[in-house]
């Protein structure tokens, strides 16, 4: 332990040096304000014992400094060394960001008590920020849990909704199109029965995989929003664009050629997905009225056969 005596007067700054000693403490000496504070940076103590009196800058002054030049979050404790023991006095030291006071000539057994008591306050201190910050990580673990699909590790619906709120926001400040795709495994249930319960999780697991390989943009954004469904917004995305996406994630999932004996439709997993694309206003709704249209072009693409995609033909007056 560090502690750093600023005091003008050599027998006070001795004395006080030698008890400090005594106690294991390694002493810092300064003999101004000036010094003090250029060891205070140097040094960083664990304890400040600060004169009051002294030519040039005064220990309130001194203290208001250390004061401002700690961090957020950093506090290191002051004890003042007095002749000066009126109540303005001790108001003024605190209030300049003093902890507390010692009178002079310092009491070795007063010093010794006043150290140990500040040292108990520091480590309180310390575990008590260990902890915070402990609760913090753990929050923030608690939030991004919370906004993930346990199964397929992609965004929930929850984060979904966060996300195409936020899109939908910013879509009518930059008066761009905003684009939503509804993805959904084709013959599902039959792949479930087929396959048990796990290889349909496994099927779900590869479908989030291929979005989350696929989408190039940072700002598309893939989540599973229920079931065997899934959901892709793409900001500032024109149907024929959101249509190109659709067609080269129902490929894709092909590609992968996961065995599905049971599907009508090919032996391999297949999905379809409904697009719709519009340039929201404020008057328009919420994103609620994207998500009807994309789910309607979506049956219209299974109603048609499956394995393919659907454009939402109208969603508004202002569908680009
Ligand atoms: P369609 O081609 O029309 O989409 O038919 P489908 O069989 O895929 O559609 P349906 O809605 O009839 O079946 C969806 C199935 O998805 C039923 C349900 O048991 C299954 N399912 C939903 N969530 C999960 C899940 O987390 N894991 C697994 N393994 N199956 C799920
Ligand atoms: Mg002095
Ligand atoms: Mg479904
Ligand atoms: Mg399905």
């Amino acid at each position: 332990m560090k502690a750093l005596i600023i005091e003008d007067t050599l027998t006070s700054l001795t004395v006080v040096t030698h008890q400090l000693e005594k106690m294991g403490i390694t002493p810092i000496q300064a003999r101004s304000g000036e010094e003090g504070l250029l060891l205070f940076e140097e040094h960083r103590p664990d304890i400040v014992l600060l004169d009051i009196m002294m030519p040039g800058m005064d220990g309130y002054e001194v203290a208001r400094r250390i004061r401002s030049i700690e961090r957020s979050g950093e506090w290191t404790p002051i004890i003042f060394l007095t002749g000066l023991t009126g109540d303005a006095d001790l108001e003024k030291g605190i209030a300049a960001g003093g902890d507390d006071y010692l009178t002079k000539p310092v009491s070795e057994v007063v010093l010794s008590a006043k150290v140990r008591a500040m040292q108990r306050i520091v480590q309180m201190r310390y575990s008590l920020l260990v902890l915070t910050r402990k609760l913090d990580s753990a929050n923030q673990e608690l939030q991004r849990l919370s906004s993930i699909d346990g199964l397929t590790s992609i965004a929930n619906r929850r984060q979904f909704d966060e996300v195409l709120g936020k899109e939908w926001r910013r879509a009518i400040r930059s008066q761009k199109p905003l684009a939503l795709l509804m993805i959904d495994v084709d013959a599902f249930k039959q792949y479930n029965d087929h396959y048990g319960h796990q290889g349909g999780d496994d099927c779900l697991k590869m479908i989030a995989s291929v979005l989350r390989d696929q989408l190039k943009r940072p700002s598309d954004f893939a989540a599973r929003f229920g079931g065997e469904e899934f959901a892709v917004l793409l900001p500032e995305t024109s149907v024929e664009g959101a249509k190109l996406v659709a067609e080269s994630l129902c490929e894709s999932v092909r590609a992968c050629k996961m065995p599905h004996e049971a599907s009508g439709v090919m032996p391999y997993v297949t999905v379809s997905v409904g697009v719709a694309s519009c340039l929201p206003e404020s008057a328009s709704g919420h994103g609620a009225d994207l998500i009807a249209a994309a789910d309607k072009a979506l049956y219209t693409a299974k109603s048609e056969g499956r394995n393919r995609v659907s454009i939402a033909d109208d969603l508004s007056p202002h569908t680009s």
